[in-house]
């Protein structure tokens, strides 16, 4: 069993109790390292450390391009690791190898953009209307940002976080995690060889309501980058609330992907598999509502099912594997509940519908699968986010019912429109209410563009030039320039 500690302070800890936890290979089944069980006292200890880091000379004095260096010079890092720390998310996380290496490769473009974009934070002279005040702004970073991510993608989530709060000289605690820690303790080692001072980035581990809350809570926190579930978002920006903290929440999804009756119907069926069964479901932007044109619904939904049928299960470590474990054993029982309740609603399974026993997938946490017709959009299956590769299919008669259909549900993070008809694009592109709308494709992510919820998808946007702006904050200064400061009881 590999033995992990935390990075606290640019140092490897074990938690303050010397506790620990077991994280288990979703392949397999069994367990293959221990990590720390942090609690209330290591958190204090790693905001601390982060906080003396950002009142530090190490730090404060580097320049922006400085920074910006040790950005960039952390991407490399990354690219040369690309492997290692595929192999380690592959292990921890089930993840397929090929999904990882793919990954990796791109994500030090989040180090070398937001590193590029550390000495253009500017401020403004504002020409303002007194004319004996000079007026100009500050952009200055918040001071410890705390990010929180899930299970699903570590590292992915994490760039989109800790990039922009480090460009903007912001110092930061991450909490992975309890599910899939490992490959962000491994991070953390590419963090220290990078060169960054003691104390800028902290890893620390553990559980939801035994380190994350008093994260949360800590008065020496000005920030909360969170990406997980709605329900734990929640709770996250009512703590947040009531010490002013600054938040941005990436939730939960229930999106539509569309396909109308003059798609490229090719095209269109590798968009819907690759949107509902990549990461075997188990991604916020899953395209879990497929809407399809009556005219087209059954020769479509015909394709979808044989190229499905065909996809190869096993393990994710194979290059040859398409459909992976799922992460966790708490999520292969929320999914498989899931299919019990679309079967009970009255949904038609068109395939799968069951965990997987077939022989290459060895003892893992395996779902086949799963398609359902003959759904409303009223169903819980099509109104709850399953997280899990479990497409429920509803047909619609003409845009405006696909619109209304897929705007009806409480969640925005993104749809797909499958169609040739470019006003039909365009009009869709502004009628549907979601962070991210593809046409003709689906799933494309990048660090230049912008990505959040709408409505219980999230609040904020992350990537892309603006999401600099969630780690700083703006001080306007005004110096007076007249010969003598007026008389203060004659107003004019
Ligand atoms: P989760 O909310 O259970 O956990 C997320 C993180 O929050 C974990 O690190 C967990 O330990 C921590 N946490 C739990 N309770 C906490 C508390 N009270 N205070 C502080 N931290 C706490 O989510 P999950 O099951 O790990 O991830 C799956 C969810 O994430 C799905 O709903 C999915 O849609 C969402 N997600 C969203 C995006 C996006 O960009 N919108 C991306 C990936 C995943």
């Amino acid at each position: 069993m590999k033995r992990y500690q935390m990075y606290i302070d640019g140092e490897w800890v074990d938690a303050s109790n010397g506790s620990f936890f077991e994280t288990a290979n979703p392949y397999t089944g069994k367990p293959w390292a221990s990590i720390p069980r942090g609690n209330a006292v290591d958190a204090d200890r790693a905001v601390s450390a982060a906080r003396r880091a950002f009142k530090g000379n190490d730090w404060a004095s580097l320049t922006p391009s400085q920074r910006g260096h040790l950005l960039r010079r952390l991407g490399d890092l990354i690219a040369e690791n690309a492997e290692h720390l595929a192999e380690v998310e592959v292990t921890d996380n089930g993840k397929l190898i090929n999904e990882m290496l793919f990954q990796l490769r791109y994500i030090p473009q989040w180090y070398y953009y937001y590193g590029g974009l550390a000495d253009k934070i500017e401020g403004a002279v504002i020409p303002i209307d007194k004319p004996q005040t000079f007026n100009f702004t500050r952009r200055e970073p918040l001071g410890v940002c705390v990010g929180i991510t899930p299970w699903n993608s570590p590292l992915l989530l994490l760039a989109y976080k800790v990039a922009p709060a480090l460009a903007a000289g912001n110092t930061f605690v991450v909490k992975p995690s309890e599910f899939t820690s490992a490959s962000t303790l491994e991070f953390a080692r590419l963090v220290d060889q990078a060169g960054f001072p003691k104390g800028v980035f902290n890893v620390v581990t553990g559980y939801g309501a035994e380190i994350g809350e008093p994260l949360v809570n800590h008065p020496d926190v000005a920030k909360i980058a969170f990406t997980g579930s709605e329900v734990t978002g929640q709770r996250i920006a009512e703590a947040a609330a009531r010490s002013f903290k600054k938040v941005t929440l990436e939730l939960g999804g229930k999106s539509p992907n569309i396909v109308f009756d003059d798609a490229e119907i090719d095209n269109a069926v590798n968009g819907v598999i690759s949107g509902i069964f990549a990461a075997t479901g188990q991604t916020c932007i899953a395209g879990s509502r497929l809407l399809v044109h009556r005219k087209i619904h059954d020769e479509f939904l015909e394709k979808v099912v044989a190229r499905a049928r065909t996809a190869r299960m096993g393990n994710p470590l194979e290059t040859t594997t398409q459909v992976g474990p799922v992460t966790t054993p708490p999520q292969y029982e929320k999914i498989l509940q899931y299919i019990d309740v679309a079967k009970k609603e009255g949904a038609h399974c068109l395939l799968g519908g069951r965990a997987a026993d077939r022989e290459e997938c060895g003892d893992g946490w395996f779902v086949e699968p799963t398609i359902f017709s003959g759904v409303n959009n009223s169903m819980r299956i099509a109104q709850e986010e399953v997280f899990g590769p479990v497409l429920a299919c509803i047909p619609f008669e003409d845009e405006d019912e696909a619109l209304a259909i897929a705007n009806d549900s409480r969640y925005g993070l993104a749809a797909g429109v499958w169609t040739q008809d470019v006003r039909r694009m365009l009009r869709l592109s502004a009628g549907l209410q979601a962070g991210t709308v593809w046409v003709n494709t689906y799933r494309v992510i990048s660090y230049m563009s912008p990505l959040g919820g709408y409505k219980s998808s999230g609040i904020g946007r992350e990537n892309g030039l603006g999401a600099i702006d969630n780690y700083l904050q703006t001080k306007s200064v005004m110096i007076g320039l007249a010969d003598n400061v007026a008389n203060p009881f004659i107003m004019r």
